[in-house]
């Protein structure tokens, strides 16, 4: 939890001339990195992967933080349109392929933004789960760019008194019993030990794929 060794990071990426982006999915603790990232540069883009499924109060969240800490943030969407997300039933893929509805939604949107940088700055933390204590600090993705985890070895009671200390107001999901918030149809409140506790509950699924093997999906597009 080395704020300095943090901004050192960022500064040398942008003396050598790294083109950098952030993203946010704006659900709780998500405010820790957007506030590191303000003190440094409030410049460095933040896109909000914008499934089109969140709850509003991560909407209403968003936009407060975004007004709070003066930050660039940019949604990002899906280049297939919900209406091609279906079955010939008319429901929508995550009721039942949610690997390619976070694909879709998720991982693709990134993917076509990559080439226009060098640098992905995110919050992925190793307390999280199993998965990203896997995970490196500075990791060459698929796509070969370079993903930087400042807060990897950031606790959740590191997360907690960072956010303490600094007043920084909490996700209005988490007074109801939500551990860790993304697309509505695929979160639960959860009490679990885990901070990715009540995401795709009663599945296999942990991820949505943004964060494993280096960055893109294995799914095909266009399937
Ligand atoms: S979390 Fe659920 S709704 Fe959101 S993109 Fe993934 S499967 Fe679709």
């Amino acid at each position: 939890m080395d704020i300095q060794r943090i901004h050192h990071k960022i500064s040398q990426y942008q003396k050598d001339g790294k083109r950098l982006f952030a993203t946010s999915s704006f659900q709780t603790n998500s405010i820790t990195l957007l506030h590191v990232l303000s003190r440094i540069d409030k410049d460095i883009p933040i896109y909000f992967i914008n499934t089109g499924f969140h709850f509003p109060e991560t909407i209403s969240y968003k936009e407060k933080i975004t007004r709070l800490l003066g930050i660039r943030v940019i949604d990002l969407f899906s280049h297939v349109p919900k209406v091609m997300q279906t079955n010939a039933s008319g429901d929508l893929l995550f009721t039942f392929d949610p690997d390619y509805c976070c694909y879709l939604n998720k991982v693709q949107p990134v993917e076509k933004l990559m080439p226009q940088f060098d640098v992905w700055i995110n919050g992925v933390r190793a307390a999280q789960n199993h998965i990203r204590k896997g995970v490196q600090e500075e990791q060459k993705t698929r796509d070969n760019i370079l993903r930087y985890h400042p807060l990897l070895d950031w606790t959740n009671e590191n997360v907690m008194a960072y956010m303490k200390y600094y007043d920084l107001p909490v996700h209005p999901l988490e007074a109801k019993g939500y551990k860790s918030i993304g697309c509505e149809p695929c979160t639960r409140p959860a009490n679990g030990d885990s901070s990715r506790d009540g995401r795709w509950a009663g599945m296999k699924k942990t991820e949505c794929g943004l964060h494993l093997g280096g960055g893109s999906s294995k799914v095909e597009a266009g399937r």
